[in-house]
């Protein structure tokens, strides 16, 4: 084995140890031209079967709530900065939310994720969306929620409800954020953290790359979300967005390339091993022709776009996974349509599947689970 495949081989060997992989040699295997990123995709790859064998979980995000956020996130087309062409809404009614999970359900997905924006959710807030968990969770699905900064009571409160995960993410470094946000400090970011985890919530917690950090800040904020232990941690890669602050991504002032990618994924499941690692918002527009490789480090995906921008449909997502030798965990199988079920079935033993159903084709004719309103630049 080469210098390169010997390193790689080393750092899978410690990651299934349990023993520690450096911060240099984190910073290694994103900067170190020496080490061939298909030698970091195997051992990362070596990490996540031991780990996760080849499954795959599928989420679905719903945006239950957009736009009109006092905050200032330069990412976020929902920021009161932002003058990306949203159409904001208010939160959607408890039935539409359940309808919606009902749909992303019979669709393949293994999580459904809900999102409100603004800085927090209000006690009604809470409330309303305790209403909508307690049914969700009813039909035995498995929730996570994006709300904002929290506190430990409603945190309880949302626990109590039946919520599983609460997702908040720190995004960068603590030294970088400044230049992220102005209107809240990653100190509030880490105490909603910590309110979600002492009220046994699962934590949801990850990062978006190409916001002007650093390779170093990428690698802190890994090792910051080891420290907390975040048991799922989405991996995103900046949308170049018009009207956001933040809208060319880059990172150490380099333009974000699908073999970066891949090292930050690969990176990201080295340092944190027995961590969901998804690959979230940015998939399909940084990595292009080489999606397929991220199922090597990742073992998690979203599904039928993000917040506010459409992604790749699910059949597309489906036959990607299956393609590639992998297995979307299908939580219900039972629950999925029988022409669904079989397609998947086939597709794992060798054949391809043909046409799966969009989450909007089980929804009442007319509406849709996400409103994309915002296109990513094509690019260049
Ligand atoms: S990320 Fe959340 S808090 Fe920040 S601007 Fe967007 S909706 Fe508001």
């Amino acid at each position: 084995m080469n210098l390169s495949g010997t390193r790689c081989a080393q750092w899978a060997d410690a990651a299934l140890d349990g023993r520690p992989v450096g911060a240099n040699d984190a910073l290694a295997m994103l900067s170190d031209s020496q080490l061939d990123a298909m030698d970091l995709i195997h051992a990362a790859g070596r990490v996540r079967r031991a780990r996760f064998d080849n499954t795959v979980t599928i989420h679905i995000l719903d945006n239950v709530r957009n736009g009109a956020c006092p905050e200032d996130c330069g990412y976020c087309g929902q920021s009161r900065d932002s003058t990306a062409p949203l159409k904001p809404y208010k939160l959607k009614p408890v039935d539409e939310i359940v309808a919606d999970a009902h749909a992303a359900r019979r669709s393949g997905a293994y999580r459904f994720c809900m999102a409100i924006s603004g800085r927090g959710p209000s006690n009604a807030d809470v409330n309303h969306m305790c209403d909508a968990i307690q049914r969700i969770s009813a039909m035995g699905m498995r929730t996570c929620l994006s709300a904002g900064l929290l506190d430990r009571a409603k945190a309880d409160r949302l626990k109590a409800a039946g919520l599983d995960r609460l997702n908040h993410n720190l995004n960068t470094s603590s030294r970088h954020y400044p230049n992220v946000c102005s209107t809240h400090t990653y100190d509030e970011r880490r105490d909603t953290l910590t309110a979600a985890r002492s009220a046994g919530l699962g934590v949801c917690s990850g990062l978006i790359v190409g916001m002007g950090e650093t390779h170093q800040d990428v690698v802190d904020v890994a090792f910051e979300l080891k420290r907390i232990g975040a048991e799922s941690v989405p991996v995103n890669f900046l949308l170049p967005i018009g009207g956001n602050r933040l809208a060319a991504p880059h990172c150490q002032g380099e333009p974000l390339t699908p073999l970066f990618v891949l090292r930050v994924l690969c990176m990201m499941r080295l340092i944190n091993p027995n961590s969901e690692i998804r690959i979230a918002a940015g998939r399909e527009h940084h990595l292009r022709s080489l999606q397929p490789l991220a199922l090597w480090p990742a073992n998690s995906l979203f599904m039928d776009g993000y917040l506010l921008t459409q992604g790749q449909s699910a059949h597309d997502t489906f036959h990607m996974i299956l393609d590639a030798g992998f297995k979307p965990h299908l939580d219900n199988p039972h629950e999925l349509p029988d022409e669904l079920r079989d397609r998947i079935t086939r597709g794992v033993d060798g054949s391809r599947p043909t046409v799966l159903p969009s989450v909007d084709s089980a929804l009442p004719e007319g509406r849709t689970l996400l409103k994309p309103t915002v296109t990513a630049q094509p690019n260049p």
